[in-house]
């Protein structure tokens, strides 16, 4: 049996964080969900409330906090555009002063800690599909720079703490998740679709829809987190987790109406957003190879549960 931990999630209340909890406590875990609410809410983690192993916090992680824990999944960041560039110096602040705080409270609880990364530190990559070898193209005064820098200088945090602290690192790079809870306002391109379909208003493609993502079921992202997270080889990271399943934006509007076949939704083109990569992939054998781990869950199975959802809503 495995030994019940105390776990702090930072960003618990939000679309990954909620999922993530959830699995900790089923494992039998006691959880510190910690969230400021700036994208999260409660009804993400309400159904955990009345469990005596879970507890929910409200704090910012730019300041420090006074805990004791085993482990750390730091997530605290909002994760989509719209939400980041709407404040980027507390988005910077966030991942910067969040990860030297977590580090700090890491250190000295002797906890292990994990970074949610993103695939966003490989920019606009030359380089397809993107190894964890590759440094990236990234521009560092864009509109995307406070999320994309934050998270690049948080990496860097993670492993100098490791080098002169010897802090237990593991450090995943996440690619483009979508899934239940995610907010119907998130902004990001699978809910918008999904949400516009739904409600029958324009579906909204930026560009001409040939850039491409490859899209993650959030199931499967949180087997990996927790592999990473309990990997004894000492796999520190920075490991890639995605779905190399890649699909151009334009194919993934077709799919979700012809998910929602009800749907009187047209497809309009807006303007490209500045800095929005061309093309984003992963490469995932190190995660085959250290972790045993690939993603199950096809774009098909994962948009028709995310579906199921926001029709409930
Ligand atoms: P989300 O916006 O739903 O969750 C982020 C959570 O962090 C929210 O609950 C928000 O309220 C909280 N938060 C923000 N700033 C905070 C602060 N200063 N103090 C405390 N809490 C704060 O986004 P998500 O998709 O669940 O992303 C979670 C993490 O995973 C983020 O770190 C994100 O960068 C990373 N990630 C996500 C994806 C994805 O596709 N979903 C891809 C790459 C990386
Ligand atoms: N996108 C779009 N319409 C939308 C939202 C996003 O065409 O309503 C595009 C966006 O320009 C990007 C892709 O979909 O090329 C993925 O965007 P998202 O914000 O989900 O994530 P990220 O750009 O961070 O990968």
């Amino acid at each position: 049996m495995k030994s019940k931990k105390k776990i702090l999630v930072t960003g618990g209340a939000g679309f990954i964080g909620s999922h993530l909890c959830s699995r900790l406590l089923k494992e039998g875990n006691e959880v510190i969900c910690l969230d400021n609410f700036f994208t999260g809410s409660k009804d993400n983690v309400k159904h955990l409330l009345d469990d005596t192993n879970f507890e929910l916090v409200r704090h910012d992680v730019t300041f420090p906090l006074y805990v004791e824990v085993d482990q750390i999944y730091n997530l605290a960041c909002p994760a989509s555009p719209i939400h980041y560039q709407f404040d980027p110096v507390q988005t910077t602040k966030t991942s910067v002063h969040g990860a030297i705080n977590m580090l700090g409270l890491a250190k000295r609880t002797r906890a292990r800690i994990l970074q949610a990364s993103t695939s966003e530190v490989y920019g606009d990559p030359e380089v397809h599909p993107q190894p964890e070898s590759y440094f990236g193209k990234v521009n560092p005064v864009g509109i995307r720079s406070c999320y994309d820098e934050g998270k690049r200088c948080a990496e860097t945090l993670f492993f100098d703490y490791w080098r002169q602290h010897k802090v237990a690192i593991r450090v995943i790079r996440i690619f483009n998740t979508y899934g239940p809870n995610m907010h119907p306002n998130d902004g990001r391109v699978v809910s918008n679709f999904i949400v516009q379909a739904l409600k029958g208003q324009d579906i909204t493609i930026y560009g001409d829809g040939s850039q491409t993502r490859s899209f993650q079921y959030v199931d499967d992202l949180i087997d990996g987190m927790i592999k990473m997270m309990e990997n004894q080889e000492g796999l520190i990271g920075p490991v890639n987790l995605g779905n190399p399943d890649e699909f151009t934006i334009k194919a993934l509007a077709e799919k979700v109406l012809e998910m929602i076949p009800e749907s009187k939704s047209k497809i309009v083109y807006l303007p490209l957003p500045s800095d929005d990569p061309c093309r984003r992939k992963p490469d995932i054998s190190l995660a085959k190879e250290k972790l045993n781990w690939e993603p199950k869950i096809k774009l098909n199975e994962g948009l028709k549960k995310t579906i199921d959802y926001f029709r409930a809503l």
